[in-house]
């Protein structure tokens, strides 16, 4: 089959000739339906390189995943082959506390993962190919009816990794509350769909281009506020001066990350989300008194779950535009020259 492999850091992925994977057992391969492309693969195509990540390439592309079971592996018997599936995409030990709690993206036993806190397309082979091998059954959450695999795909990451972060703030989130969504991305134009379906707070949407505000409105952001000069004082003056319960940063840059600082309402949440690679200085003054500072990463197993289901019931709707394999490096360079719109998503079939 062809597949879309990242062969070394710091190069584009490149599509080649590799064989069809089989399932062991307990282990299943699913058809790709299909393969969200996410930022981050942009950081690992351009920024990541020698020791930064305990993997490494060559491995196939393609962290979001959904798709129809394909081969079940030995002592699979509670999937059946054509079932459409969405696919857990941190995948750790599967004994270990957190994994038993469906934490799997914080392993406590990592040497004992298939690859050391990394996953399909991180690490081992994704689902930028025709086939994908999942290493466990556990990893499958049978799709709920309504969703199809090209829209659970962005779901597993652009739509998880906000709902987790969000969910983790909802405590702060209630009414009169104010979120702010820097970067209304992949992730962002998900993340404001998740505040306005969960929370009854306001939300202020933030980014650099005037095309994703207008999605943000579209999905329900309250206020837009283009990224700049002038920002930080839109968003006070849109919490009557007094800043925001919740900054989910998007993006992670210096600006960015001075931005959600100097908006931040104490008591509030400042949650890191982007890997732009940024920081932001921390004493007892850089932040308003007890705002708390974070980095998310994804998110558990059951969240997933409650996010497929708001998927299903169209709570949620990825903006998606689908390319086949040949096209997914030209998508990936739109998206690193900010010309895409929500995700694309790889059908690798088409
Ligand atoms: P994306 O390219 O789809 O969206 C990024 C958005 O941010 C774009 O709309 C862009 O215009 C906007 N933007 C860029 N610079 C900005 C600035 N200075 N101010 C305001 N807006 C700005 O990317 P994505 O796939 O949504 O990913 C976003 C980030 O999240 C990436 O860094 C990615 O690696 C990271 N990510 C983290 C996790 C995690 O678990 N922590 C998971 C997935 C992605
Ligand atoms: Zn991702
Ligand atoms: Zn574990």
């Amino acid at each position: 089959m062809r597949a879309l492999r990242l062969l070394e850091w710091k190069t584009e992925p490149e599509i080649v000739e590799v064989e069809d994977p089989h399932p062991g057992p307990g282990q299943v391969v699913i058809r790709v339906g299909g393969a969200g492309a996410c930022h981050s693969d942009l950081h690992l195509m351009h920024d990541f390189g020698g020791d930064t990540l305990p993997w490494g390439p060559p491995f196939t592309l393609g962290h979001e995943n959904a798709g129809w079971v394909h081969e079940l592996g030995e002592g699979v018997t509670h999937l059946r082959v054509g079932q459409a599936v969405a696919v857990y995409g941190p995948w750790g030990c599967g004994t270990c506390a957190r994994c038993q709690l469906g934490i799997e993206i914080y392993c406590d036993n990592p040497a004992g993962a298939p690859v050391p806190g990394g996953g399909g397309g991180l690490g081992l082979d994704g689902g930028m190919a025709e086939y994908l091998l999942v290493p466990s059954a556990r990893h499958l959450l049978v799709l709920p009816e309504g969703l199809d695999p090209v829209r659970a795909a962005p779901l597993t990451d652009a739509g998880l990794t906000p709902y987790h972060a969000v969910r983790r703030s909802w405590p702060k989130l209630a009414p009169g509350a104010t979120a702010v969504v820097i970067g209304v991305g992949g992730l962002g134009h998900l993340a404001v769909q998740i505040l306005k379906q969960t929370t009854a707070a306001r939300v202020v949407a933030v980014d650099t281009r005037r095309e994703a505000l207008d999605l943000a409105t579209a999905l329900g952001a309250d206020t837009t506020v283009l990224a700049g000069g002038q920002a930080a004082e839109e968003i006070r003056a849109a919490t009557h001066g007094m800043g925001a319960d919740v900054v989910l940063d998007l993006v992670g840059s210096d600006d960015t990350l001075r931005l959600g600082a100097a908006v931040s309402r104490p008591l509030g949440d400042l949650t890191l989300v982007g890997i732009a690679g940024g920081s932001l200085p921390f004493s007892f003054f850089s932040q308003p008194y007890e705002v708390s500072l974070q980095t998310t990463y994804w998110g558990t197993r059951p969240e997933l779950v409650e996010v497929l289901d708001l998927g299903a019931r169209r709570l949620l709707q990825p903006r998606i535009t689908t390319v086949g394999l040949d096209d997914a490096l030209d998508a990936y360079r739109r998206m690193a020259a900010g010309q895409v719109e929500g995700r694309v998503v790889v059908v690798p079939t088409s």
